[in-house]
């Protein structure tokens, strides 16, 4: 448990009152759509099951929720497309509650934020539904998409993932291409996923900044979906954010806490400063953390921040400040 004194528990629910948080990611979507018996859960009421519902939003004080569209998993590659779009529909008829509004820019985030109801972005994780075509990205650029990651681990017609056979080769030209029409429209690459060469292929191509979605340090908790050191400083050399991912298996490979996960922002504001890190808590996407078990529980992490004597302009920041300020950057 976070034990905090009077005034630093009033210190941290006044600074996560006033923080525009922001989470880049979480696989929440799937779960509101009907798939095989499972009925699905309802994005508008608080769930048993499940991280992420509009009421635990709330409770969480997260201003702006990144959806992610994930649909890649071998055999159902071939409807990656359909699913994709059935989760578009989805999305916006969760904002059929007046509680949430889809965004798809920085000013939108900041008037939900002032009007006291939660924002969500469209995200793709994975470019299976893209069918190896940019003309399907602007299309989904139409559709509200505002960040995009080539791969969920597999390799793609735009790059290999870190579960892709021989993934040390490079960037696919039509992954170049793709950077360049997502810097042209205005949207967020992310690197979650993308295997190490890729990596640094991406670094060479991209001039402005990308973000890593949900990924944390490789040095703390040694897997494939964590940055090396490197990583995080050719991230932060390019301006870019990493959202800290709440699940277990990227915390500690023993034992992993909230204090653990706080750990990993430690080192990197050690590394890099406090400008290149965020969250992604990865919520819905299989796995848990004691304390920061669903999204209502978010503001835990603001009173470890507190905790560790963060000034009040870094609590901001990471809290989503660093995000916004990449979005502001990117977006049209
Ligand atoms: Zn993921």
């Amino acid at each position: 448990m976070v034990e905090l004194n009077k005034a630093q528990e009033e210190r941290a629910a006044r600074l996560h009152g006033e923080a525009v948080v922001v989470d880049t990611h979480c696989d929440s979507l799937g779960g509101f759509l009907r798939r095989g018996r499972e009925p699905p859960r309802d994005f508008n009421e608080r769930g048993e099951t499940g991280q992420i519902d509009l009421p635990r939003l709330v409770e969480g004080g997260v201003a702006c929720q990144t959806f992610a569209m994930f649909t890649a998993s071998g055999a159902l590659v071939p409807d990656a497309t359909l699913r994709a779009l059935r989760m578009v529909d989805k999305f916006y008829e969760m904002a059929e509650n007046p509680g949430f509004v889809t965004v798809t820019d920085v000013d939108g985030i900041l008037k939900a934020k002032e009007d006291g109801v939660v924002s969500g972005l469209l995200s793709l994780e994975g470019a299976e539904p893209l069918m190896g075509d940019i003309s399907l990205m602007r299309v989904f650029y139409r559709l509200g998409v505002r960040m995009i990651s080539f791969t969920w681990n597999f390799r793609t017609p735009f790059a290999d993932g870190l579960g892709a056979k021989r993934a040390e080769g490079k960037l696919p030209e039509l992954g170049v291409q793709a950077l360049e029409e997502m810097e042209k429209l205005g949207i967020v690459f992310d690197v979650s996923h993308i295997c190490d060469t890729n990596f640094w292929d991406v670094c060479d191509v991209m001039e402005g900044p990308f973000i890593a979605s949900h990924s944390n340090c490789r040095d703390l908790c040694d897997v494939p979906r964590n940055l090396t050191d490197d990583m995080i400083k050719a991230l932060a050399d390019h301006g870019g954010v990493m959202g800290m991912n709440y699940l277990g298996a990227f915390v500690a490979k023993e034992d992993p806490s909230l204090e653990k996960l706080v750990d990993h922002v430690d080192r990197i504001v050690d590394l890099v400063g406090p400008d290149h890190v965020g969250l992604g808590s990865d919520f819905d996407g299989g796995g848990r953390l004691p304390e920061l078990d669903d999204t209502s529980q978010v503001p835990n992490i603001t009173r470890e921040l507190v905790k560790r004597e963060y000034s009040d302009e870094d609590v901001l920041k990471i809290l989503g400040g660093n995000h916004l300020r990449v979005f502001k950057t990117v977006f049209k």
